[in-house]
């Protein structure tokens, strides 16, 4: 197609874990195959683009972080155009298109997205093509896939319209609504010709056809069913219609073993990293206990490092050890551990806006590099299937690798990858014939996460402390992996403090004034909302099963303090629900009674969810079961006093558990109906009364 007839669109990225970027290059990619130009950037670029005066159709994809917030790239826009002095036409001229990313776990399902979407309205700009949001939690590509594969449809309709209205040439609109669709038709057919073909060589050839019927000979003979390895018809007899080749975009030059890794605070674009010493370790469950949890108290005395409490702490974990050594000695580059690798942007890239990626660094030992900036667990998207198709020798797994990654096999990818959690080296132990380059890995794996963990402490109480607890994350073996694995950062640590513990002189305990001599590096990660009331005379309710109860020991450690300083002041009362399953094994803090007993806390309810029980009416198990008891007591406290409402924990179970009680409560006091109550708990999370610091 002639240059001069392809129509350009702005494309915008707003991204926090790079999934809305690779979204957006996709888009791209597929954009030229329509006979489209992607004009590309992040969102943070605004001297690259201007939506004042923007007269091409805009696609805009963005995720969603945190409690509902735009991703942290997003946040100049979204001030901008929430400028409440913007006139509600500033955007009339202005057609776009929304992807929103998100994870329907957590409360603000999308909400990055829905707020530029409900914000661009306001302000006069319209839908060319309805909102997308999708959903991490079962998948995005459920909805990515098809909103993507519409888009162009949507696009081309936004052209003509726009088009009529510039009063463009006839045979101009023709060859727009023409040309992109027979484009598109013979790429699509052209790949799904190729794979017939492929297949149809493997069939043809001995040695190919050979593995390939040992592989599901082998497979069949187990069993019928299908698996990561082996597919049963349709799919295994589909014809299939895979993703575009994604372009390489990263050369690698491996160089000797002289000279010196980077800092690891160079990897990290978020704040300013300290490396402290861990001073103290407690394991807070007993032995029999289900999950482990520990408390780690940091020195921070010889840092700047500033907190309130509330606020969490970010902390860089490297990858497993043995995990880094396995991926090497599958790569073939055991040898190359210690040897640096220089990663350059590869010339003449058809990649657009190719980049060097932030998280790698410019020149680090291969073991640096998947040690401490590429998540090596993570689950492979369709994309990285679709490229180790490539460095797949035999032709029975390459032909899964497609299936995988194809759209006749996308419920195999949702249950045999993404429900299964599997990673890379999971897949490379099941194809053992795939070995990617290291610059595939690089360019497709990513960036190693630092983990966040709400401050447990109070910088009053405990000046040039800081605590922060956590559950050792533990995965059971399973069919795509037969060993046990333990989370990344929490497995690293509970390894990395054992000493500590195992030298402790009681069986809870810690010794006393020994610290480790290795350092963690951390970060602060401020939270806006989530910290006690400004003035102390206003009641509060602190709901905390679990760890959730991490940040209250914080804020009642802050209280307590102001409490003992500021003896002249009112102070509200203050509420506390704690639940666990066991009290004698998992009851985290029980010093929690001494705040009780110093009136820092003025109610302390508990739960017990697996002790079991002689009393004639069960004792509620869960902390939303318990706030269910005192009905008058939280509409008093939230609308009567106006006070505040913090929930923290895990978001899967506790926190809609404790909304919808809230919901019920208020619904029955206030004798509304359902939907009026749940208006009015929207009402206190918009005046950020109802907190809440939820995770998984
Ligand atoms: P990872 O290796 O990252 O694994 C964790 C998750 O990955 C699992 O939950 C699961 O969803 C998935 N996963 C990976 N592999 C598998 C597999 N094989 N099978 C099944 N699932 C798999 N945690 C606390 O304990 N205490 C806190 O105070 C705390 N505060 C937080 C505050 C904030 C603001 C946020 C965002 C999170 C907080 N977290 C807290 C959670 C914490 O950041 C980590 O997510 C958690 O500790 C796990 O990290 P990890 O590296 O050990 O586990």
């Amino acid at each position: 197609m002639c240059c001069d007839l392809k129509r350009r669109f702005l494309l915008l990225y707003a991204t926090q874990k790079g999934q809305a970027k690779a979204i957006a290059e996709e888009i791209w990619q597929q954009a030229g195959a329509h006979g489209l130009e992607a004009d590309m950037h992040c969102i943070s670029e605004t001297d690259k683009y201007n939506l004042e005066t923007e007269k091409d159709p805009v696609v805009i994809v963005i995720s969603t972080t945190g409690t509902g917030d735009p991703p942290d790239t997003a946040h100049k826009f979204v001030k901008k155009i929430q400028d409440v002095t913007l006139p509600p036409d500033y955007f009339a001229h202005l057609q776009y298109g929304l992807l929103g990313l998100g994870d329907s776990e957590y409360t603000f399902f999308c909400n990055g997205g829905k707020t530029v979407d409900r914000r661009l309205q306001e302000l006069g700009a319209q839908h060319f093509y309805d909102t997308g949001l999708a959903d991490d939690c079962v998948g995005l590509e459920l909805v990515v896939d098809p909103w993507i594969d519409g888009l162009w449809l949507a696009l081309k309709e936004a052209f003509l319209l726009q088009n009529k209205r510039e009063g463009m040439s006839s045979d101009a609109v023709a060859s727009l609504s023409a040309t992109p669709h027979v484009e598109h038709d013979l790429n699509l057919s052209s790949e799904v010709q190729n794979l017939k073909l492929e297949d149809e060589r493997e069939r043809s050839s001995d040695v190919l056809t050979e593995k390939r019927v040992d592989i599901h000979l082998v497979a069949s003979a187990r069993d019928k069913e299908p698996s990561l390895v082996h597919s049963v018809p349709p799919v295994s007899q589909s014809a299939l219609s895979i993703p575009v080749l994604p372009p390489e975009f990263i050369e690698v030059d491996f160089q000797g073993t002289h000279g010196e890794n980077p800092h690891l605070s160079s990897l990290i674009s978020e704040g300013t990293t300290f490396e402290v010493p861990v001073t103290k370790a407690v394991q807070l469950t007993r032995e029999d206990a289900i999950k482990t949890t520990l408390l780690l108290e940091l020195d921070i005395a010889d840092t700047d490092f500033d907190y309130q409490p509330g606020d969490a702490l970010c902390v860089q974990c490297p990858n497993n050890v043995s995990e880094v050594e396995e991926l090497l000695r599958i790569l073939g580059l055991s040898e190359k551990g210690e040897h640096f690798v220089c990663v350059k942007v590869k010339q003449g890239t058809k990649k657009k806006g190719a980049a060097h990626p932030q998280h790698i660094p410019e020149r680090s030992t291969l073991k640096f590099i998947l040690t401490w900036c590429l998540e090596i667990r993570a689950i492979p998207k369709k994309a990285f299937l679709r490229a180790l198709v490539e460095c797949t020798s035999d032709a029975g797994e390459k032909r899964r690798l497609q299936e995988l990654c194809s759209r006749q096999g996308a419920s195999d990818y949702t249950r045999f990858i993404r429900d299964s959690n599997v990673c890379l080296l999971d897949l490379l132990h099941a194809f053992p014939s795939c070995k990617p380059s290291l610059n595939l890995l690089i360019e497709h794996l990513p960036k190693l996460q630092a983990r966040s963990y709400s401050v447990s402490s109070s910088n009053l109480y405990q000046p040039g402390k800081l605590c922060f607890v956590f559950n050792i994350v533990e995965f059971p073996a399973c069919p795509a992996r037969p060993v046990s694995w333990k989370g990344v950062c929490t497995g690293w640590l509970s390894e990395l403090v054992a000493p500590l513990l195992h030298s402790s002189e009681t069986r809870l305990g810690t010794k006393r004034g020994c610290s480790l001599t290795e350092k963690i590096s951390i970060f602060a990660r401020p939270n806006n909302t989530f910290h006690l009331p400004a003035d102390p005379s206003v009641p509060f309710m602190m709901i905390g099963p679990g760890t959730g109860i991490s940040p209250f020991i914080g804020f009642l450690q802050h209280r307590q303090k102001l409490r003992e300083e500021h003896t002249d002041w009112e102070f509200g009362e203050t509420w506390l629900f704690f639940g666990c399953r066991h009290q004698d094994q998992d009851y985290l803090f029980k010093q929690l009674e001494r705040f009780l007993e110093n009136g820092t806390l003025t109610h302390l309810k508990v739960c017990f969810s697996r002790d079991s029980s002689t009393a004639e009416v069960a004792p509620p198990k869960y902390v939303q079961d318990v706030i269910r008891l005192y009905p008058k007591e939280v509409v008093r406290v939230l609308l009567k006093e106006r006070g505040y409402f913090y929930v923290c924990g895990d978001k899967k179970h506790m926190a809609d558990g404790v909304s919808d009680a809230v919901v019920d409560i208020l619904s029955m006091e206030m004798e509304v109906d359902k939907l009026e109550a749940m208006k009015n708990l929207a009402v206190l999370r918009e005046e950020k009364r109802y907190l809440q610091d939820v995770w998984s």
